[in-house]
């Protein structure tokens, strides 16, 4: 049922094309070509224009052949870098990249596998919802694309992302995260004639690190400092460091409550910073950029969209391990839009890597899972 050989001849074709975020055009030019092939109407968006890509978001749409509710599918067309003139090459049944670029199967991958079960479904005459499939832009530089997406384009409220490492695994929970940088201004002074008039900028940072609780907090909760810059000289009382890090949980109200637990350390021991010089009062202060990246995700066990998983992988007699995500990813964008999204394993590994790879078998094996998903949507 499944062609192997029409997977590794698109997935050839596909990850010889250059996309790293931001420069998306060539995938996307051709993607709207090889999605019309197959039937679908298609439309971009004007996300590249907000965040600056040179290709929109690009959703296809399959009216289908029966009725009933419509199944998002989802995937991502820009990669990471290195990706610059990526060369595939397949041996003994794995692909991997010839010289020192990603492969680009995160996510191409997952874009292969659709196109295939959409052959397999025509070619096999199987009934299937209207489908629409959304293929996104910048997914790789925080989701920009899906945070861009206009929603009221879609139908859907129900979806499969194609987006994760492994295979017959299915994802149904991933964090939310906070990003942060938090700016403490001292006062500088000469440190060797006049320290008494400063106010030490990483003294207030260390003090206030050295109060928070980082790492793994508990089974659903993370959060690190990741970076410091500051200072000046060794002779200077330094007036500024900034920190950036980031929390990330799966539930909101953690999520919330680590985020000011690290904030409030900042202040107070900003607070403490003072010092008096004659008659004038030196105070430290302090700025904060919090960004909420993204909204946690979220997926019953009992939901419709993991029924018709459960009944597609019985099919097939391939139990699939529903499990929860460290990161976050569209799928996360989607669930926050009320389309209730899990995702699926593509069969990729080591992504983000210059040794990332793919065997041929798993990208079979995707697509036969798709197929069984989709006829039972
Ligand atoms: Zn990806």
């Amino acid at each position: 049922m499944i062609n192997e050989q029409r997977i590794c001849d698109e997935f050839i074709r596909q990850t010889s094309i250059d996309s790293p975020s931001f420069k998306e055009a060539a995938i996307a030019n051709y993607l709207e070509k090889r999605f019309k092939e197959l039937g679908a109407e298609i439309e971009f968006d004007d996300a590249g224009e907000k965040i600056g890509s040179d290709s929109g978001n690009m959703i296809a749409r399959f009216p289908g052949t029966k009725a009933g509710e419509p199944l998002l599918l989802s995937v991502h067309m820009d990669t990471v870098t290195p990706a610059e003139n990526v060369q595939p090459v397949l041996n003994d049944g794995i692909f991997t990249s010839a010289g020192e670029t990603i492969l680009g199967g995160d996510d191409k991958s997952g874009i292969v596998e659709i196109i295939e079960a959409i052959d397999v479904l025509h070619e096999q005459k199987i009934p299937y919802v209207a489908l629409e499939v959304v293929v996104t832009i910048c997914e790789e530089q925080g989701l920009l694309g899906a945070k861009q997406l206009d929603f009221s384009k879609l139908k859907a409220k129900r979806g499969v992302a194609l987006d994760t490492t492994g295979i017959d695994i299915v994802i149904n929970r991933a964090p939310a995260a906070n990003r942060f940088t938090i700016n403490i201004f001292g006062h500088e002074a000469h440190a060797g004639v006049c320290p008494e008039q400063g106010v030490s900028a990483i003294q207030i940072a260390s003090r206030a690190i050295a109060r928070m609780t980082l790492g793994r907090i508990d089974n659903e909760t993370t959060a690190n400092i990741g970076t410091i810059h500051g200072g000046l000289a060794s002779n200077i009382i330094p007036n500024r460091v900034s920190l950036r890090g980031e929390v990330r949980s799966h539930d909101v109200n953690k999520l919330r409550k680590h985020t000011e637990l690290i904030i409030s350390s900042v202040e107070e021991e900003v607070a403490k910073a003072t010092i008096t010089v004659g008659a004038e009062t030196k105070q430290a202060s302090m700025s904060l950029e919090l960004k909420e990246d993204f909204s946690p995700m979220r997926v019953a066990e009992d939901a419709p969209i993991l029924q018709v998983i459960h009944a597609a992988s019985a099919a097939l007699d391939r139990p699939q391990e529903i499990r929860a995500a460290g990161g976050g990813s569209d799928a996360n964008i989607f669930n926050g839009h009320g389309i209730e999204t899990v995702i699926v394993a593509t069969g990729m590994s080591k992504v983000h890597t210059i040794n990332e790879q793919i065997a041929v078998d798993d990208m079979v094996k995707t697509s036969e899972l798709l197929v069984e998903i989709i006829r039972r949507a």
